[in-house]
C-alpha cells in the first residue's frame, strides 16, 4: 500500500483546498501520517485522524519551535507556543494528546542547528532537552519517533553525529525523516535498527547524487517514502506545493535507483510504515 509517512495536512498552506487533496488520497489504497511541529499542529494532526480513516497523527515539538529559530509562513501564520515560557505547558498537552488511539508516534523531533539566530549555545542545550524529553515520552507510550535532523550549512553532519551519540544510548524505534546525510552516517542508524525517509529531493538530479547512493544502499525493507508536503515536491511539479499522492514518484525514483518493480517498492515501503507505526492493514 502507498503510504506517505510524513506529511503536513495539518498546515495552514492546506486550508483553502483540504478536501480536495484528502479527497485525492482517498480515491486509492492509501495512507498517510499527519505530523506535528508544534502544540497547535499536533492537535489539528489528531483532530484530522480522528475525521479520516486514511490518516493517522504524530505530536511533538520541532526543534525549530524551541524558540531562536526561523520559521515558514507556510505552516501557520501565528505560532503559538515558541514562546519559551510556554514551552512546558506546551510540551505537557503533547504528553496527553499522545494518548489519543490516533496517534502513532512521536515527532517530529529532533535537532536543527541551520539557522539558529541569536544565542546558539542556549538553542542548541534547549534542543537536546526536548530531544530527550521526546524521548523519553515515545519510551514511556511505546510508540515510535519520527526524527528531524538538520546541521549547519558549513558542519551539515554535526547534527547528524550528535543525534546518533544520544540515540546509540536508547532502546527506541524510528525513522530519521528526509535523511540528508551520506552513507557512512546512514549505515549507522541502519546499524542502529532505524528506517531511513526518503523524500522528493531525490528527484532533484546532480543535487540529490549523495541520496541517490544512500537510497541505493539502504535495504528496501528499511526505507520509508514520504511527501514532507507542502514542502520538497517532487520533479516535476517541484517548487509547487507538495501534497501527499505525489509520494507515488519518491517510490518511482527508488524503484528506478534499485531496478525494482514500483509496485514492490510501493508494497515493502507499505509495509514498512505499517509495521513501525503499528498501523492495522
Ligand atoms: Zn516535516
Amino acid at each position: 500500500m502507498l503510504i506517505d509517512s510524513h506529511a503536513h495536512l495539518n498546515f495552514e498552506a492546506f486550508n483553502h483546498d483540504l478536501d480536495e487533496v484528502i479527497g485525492r488520497v482517498r480515491q486509492r489504497p492509501m495512507k498517510v501520517i499527519n505530523v506535528g511541529s508544534q502544540l497547535s499542529t499536533s492537535r489539528r494532526a489528531v483532530e484530522l485522524a480522528e475525521q479520516f480513516d486514511c490518516l493517522s497523527a504524530a505530536v511533538g515539538i520541532h526543534p525549530i519551535h524551541l524558540a531562536g529559530c526561523r520559521r515558514d509562513t507556510k505552516e501557520t501564520a501565528a505560532s503559538d507556543d515558541q514562546a519559551v515560557n510556554d514551552l512546558e505547558r506546551a510540551f505537557k498537552q503533547i504528553i496527553t494528546l499522545a494518548g489519543q488511539p490516533q496517534v502513532v508516534a512521536i515527532g517530529e523531533t529532533g535537532l536543527d542547528y541551520f539557522q539558529l539566530v541569536d544565542d546558539p549555545v542556549t538553542i542548541r542545550a534547549r534542543q537536546r532537552e526536548y530531544f530527550l524529553r521526546h524521548l523519553a515520552l515515545a519510551q514511556a507510550k511505546q510508540l515510535p519517533v519520527i526524527f528531524h535532523c538538520r546541521g549547519q550549512a558549513d558542519n551539515p553532519l554535526a547534527a547528524y553525529d550528535e543525534m546518533l551519540d544520544v540515540l546509540a544510548q536508547q532502546s527506541i524505534r524510528g525513522v530519521i525523516h528526509c535523511f540528508g546525510a551520506d552513507w557512512p552516517v546512514a549505515e549507522k542508524f541502519l546499524a542502529l535498527g532505524f528506517y531511513l525517509g526518503f523524500t522528493g529531493i531525490i528527484t532533484f538530479g546532480k543535487k540529490a547524487a549523495d541520496l541517490e547512493l544512500v537510497a541505493k544502499n539502504t535495504p528496501l525493507d528499511r526505507i520509508l517514502i514520504e511527501t514532507d508536503c507542502p514542502y520538497l515536491a517532487p520533479e516535476p511539479h517541484r517548487g509547487q506545493r507538495n501534497e501527499p499522492i505525489y509520494v507515488e514518484l519518491v517510490a518511482r525514483k527508488i524503484a528506478e535507483l534499485k531496478n525494482l518493480p514500483v509496485s514492490q517498492v510501493i508494497e515493502q515501503t507499505g509495509n514498512n510504515a505499517l509495521n513501525l507505526f503499528n498501523i492495522a492493514r
